[in-house]
């Protein structure tokens, strides 16, 4: 539901800063994504603020009323202004000179009227600004274009994205978030301009890159956009229209691939969502044909792991998020674990966090697949038992490592062994028994397997 100005309720500690500014003789306002957010009914992430406060000002005002600074980016007019250990971002009003190499402006401007201000900002709904006292603040018509869900870029798309080309992500990472419908010229612009994100730092893409593939209507976004994505993704293009010759597969792997991420539940990360966006990222190289002309990707898996690798590399992704996806890539072709005991091996091989992505990742592969395979196939039904079994497993007594048996390696020197590697291969077979189902999870059970196992 869209709100008016008059219903944005300002939080007490940002209206605190906002007084002190203009008790001081400056004009303040809460501006950008905050505005926006409060317009729809959505709670702001964060209050900003623009004053035409210069920073030294904002120091000088804030110490009068007691309150810590940070001098966060001080040469782009930025103070953080800290009240009760919440931060606030308060920056001079400020234009951007020319972008040469676009990414930094090389030179910004304080100002003195905040017109300025907003004209350099992305969007129309971000170019908002709010004063209880003076009202709300907008020349581009980001009100309007907010009712109708409608996002535009300020001024002339194709400058602006010439300006600062990180933008384009940022309008898809909009789109895909608040549900909103890119305007024709700002499209347009985005199509076209799209090989300038080869010069913007990945960094900033994948922040904004993996906001969008978060926001509830990304697949829409991304099939609209696929050039983009592929820009930012070139390791995906192969997949665009990349027929699999095989009447279990109603798509190409691309659409099959939006239609996975499109059975997403809401709360999966980034991570995890680029991992189904890579998933079948091999298979463009492995189609083999049967003797009835069927297409088969043997081994897609596979390959897929080294180029998700080399992506989650390009991405700079973390060690430990590169690892998830690159993992999730390589196994999500499991065979289905049909017995406890298949189901505690694959648990201890994959441990339950990492077996718990797989069958969410394969809940999403197959219903990507377009056939209605989840409904009543012998594989859904598998797949539903194992699901069950997973849940048994893990709300079972857990034993998923060594570090999860009755007993420890102290026990075992306890025990009379000697203490070095031989310790940890003793605590590994049995780990193995208590997996088997040999034997149980008992401290005094597996005491007395440890003792014939023990060199003597
Ligand atoms: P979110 O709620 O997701 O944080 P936001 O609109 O607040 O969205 P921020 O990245 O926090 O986005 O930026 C704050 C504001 O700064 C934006 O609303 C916009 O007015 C401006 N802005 C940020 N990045 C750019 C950019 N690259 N070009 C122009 N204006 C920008
Ligand atoms: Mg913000």
């Amino acid at each position: 539901m869209y709100h008016t100005p008059m219903d944005i309720e300002i939080p007490q500690s940002a209206q605190i800063i906002l007084d002190l500014l203009e008790a001081a003789g400056h004009e303040a306002y809460v501006v950008g994504g905050c505005v926006r957010d409060a317009l729809m009914g959505r709670e702001p992430a964060d209050w900003d603020i623009t004053t035409s406060a210069k920073p030294e000002q904002i120091k000088a005002a804030a110490a009068e009323a007691g309150l810590k600074t940070v001098d966060t980016g001080i040469a782009h007019g930025t103070v953080t202004v800290i009240i009760d250990h919440e931060p606030f971002e308060v920056t001079t009003y400020r234009a951007d000179g020319e972008y040469s190499d676009g990414r930094h402006p090389d030179s910004i401007e304080f100002l003195d009227r905040i017109d300025g201000d907003l004209a350099r900002r992305d969007f129309t709904v971000n170019a908002m600004a709010y004063n209880p006292t003076r009202g709300l603040v907008d020349h581009f018509g980001g009100q309007s274009d907010l009712q109708a869900g409608i996002l535009r870029a300020v001024g002339d798309p194709r400058e602006r994205f010439t300006e600062d080309a990180l933008r384009i992500v940022r309008g898809l990472r909009f789109a895909a978030q608040l549900g909103f419908s890119i305007e024709e010229r700002t499209s347009q612009a985005m199509h076209e301009l799209r090989n300038l994100l080869d010069d913007i730092a990945v960094e900033r893409i994948w922040i904004e890159f993996s906001g969008l593939l978060c926001g509830k209507d990304a697949v829409p976004v991304l099939r609209e956009y696929h050039d983009v994505v592929f820009t930012i993704i070139p390791e995906l293009a192969d997949e665009y229209e990349f027929d699999q010759h095989n009447p279990f597969h109603r798509y190409d792997v691309w659409e099959h691939t939006l239609h996975a991420l499109q059975a997403a539940p809401p709360d999966m990360d980034a991570t995890q969502r680029l991992a189904i966006l890579l998933h079948d990222v091999g298979k463009p190289y492995c189609l083999t044909f049967d003797e009835d002309g069927k297409g088969h990707m043997y081994g897609h898996e596979k390959l897929g792991e080294p180029i998700a690798r080399d992506v989650c590399h390009h991405l700079r992704l973390s060690r430990a998020d590169t690892q998830t996806v690159t993992h999730l890539v390589r196994h999500h072709m499991f065979s289905i674990p049909d017995t406890e005991k298949a189901m505690r091996r694959f648990l201890v091989k994959h441990g339950p966090e990492r077996a718990q992505q797989l069958f969410a990742i394969r809940r999403c592969d197959k219903s990507g697949i377009g056939r209605g395979q989840m409904v009543e196939s012998p594989m859904s039904v598998a797949f539903a038992k194992a699901e069950k079994l997973m849940e048994e497993q893990l709300h079972a007594e857990p034993v998923f490592g060594v570090k999860d048996l009755a007993v420890s390696g102290r026990d075992l020197i306890d025990a009379g062994m000697a203490q070095g590697p031989a310790i940890g291969r003793v605590l590994e077979v049995l780990l193995d028994a208590v997996v088997e189902g040999e034997v149980p999870n008992e401290r005094e059970v597996l005491l007395a397997r440890a003792q014939q196992l023990m060199p003597r």
